[in-house]
């Protein structure tokens, strides 16, 4: 019996492949953090460098689901990535080694994201939140195990985002600017890291606008694919 005054939400989760559920904590993401989507978003990739933003745990939706057109926005835009998950924290990493050892496994997200409101935030030089943070924003397919898929593997991969069964991003992972290791290194410099944390760890070219109906489909490689549909308005 808990001494809590309303009802206590539950806490999110993602499946494992194999078997298990992965118990969410935060949502940490990795924006700029690929030299082509750089410039595609029409910025110079010479000088600019990745940043980090958050999205809420309970923005997650599991694979396989309908997801209504998010609401306040009328560009709705897919961006595959690659999502890390942590079965240990940890302050000021320093090593590539140390991070790595800190990995519980991989899955295929998608950033969803309002980019008319993001567009409008960088104008301003306002939060990101209302672009990013916003419900149902994180699907996420099953998590693979690293004892099934190690880091080295899954840094060999391919990533791909289908929508409606056409190729629309598709990227070797080599190619990020900061490695899963040196991003864990870097948040670690600003974050106490925690067991269930999941990093999204940015997104290649060929973002684009959703519609109604369509079907988005994240693959890397041989980890579990993410698919989703966009729904009506809510
Ligand atoms: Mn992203």
């Amino acid at each position: 019996m808990s001494d809590y005054v309303v009802s206590a939400p539950m806490a999110p989760f993602v499946p494992v492949a194999g078997g298990g559920c992965f118990p969410a904590r935060r949502i940490f993401c990795v924006g700029k953090n690929y030299s082509d989507h750089v410039r595609e978003m029409g910025g110079d990739a010479k000088i600019s460098s990745p940043v980090f933003f958050t999205k809420p745990s309970d923005a997650i939706v599991l694979s396989g689901l309908e997801i209504p057109y998010a609401k306040g926005t009328s560009n709705l835009h897919f961006e595959g990535e690659l999502v890390v998950a942590l079965k240990e924290g940890g302050s000021n990493i320093r090593s590539p080694e140390e991070a790595e050892a800190k990995i519980f496994g991989f899955a295929a997200g998608c950033d969803l994201t309002r980019r008319d409101l993001q567009a409008a935030a960088k104008e301003k030089g306002a939060p990101w939140d209302a672009a990013k943070a916003f419900d149902q924003s994180a699907p996420i397919g099953a998590i693979m195990p690293v004892a099934e898929k190690s880091l080295q593997v899954i840094e060999a991969s391919r990533l791909r985002t289908l929508v409606n069964g056409e190729v629309r991003q598709d990227a070797a992972l080599s190619e990020m600017i900061w490695s899963t290791p040196e991003i864990l290194m870097g948040l670690s410099q600003y974050f106490e890291l925690k067991v269930g944390d999941l990093i999204f760890t940015g997104t290649p070219a060929g973002v684009g606008p959703l519609s109604v109906g369509d079907k988005v489909e994240v693959r890397v490689d041989d980890l579990p694919e993410l698919s989703f549909s966009i729904g009506p308005k809510e």
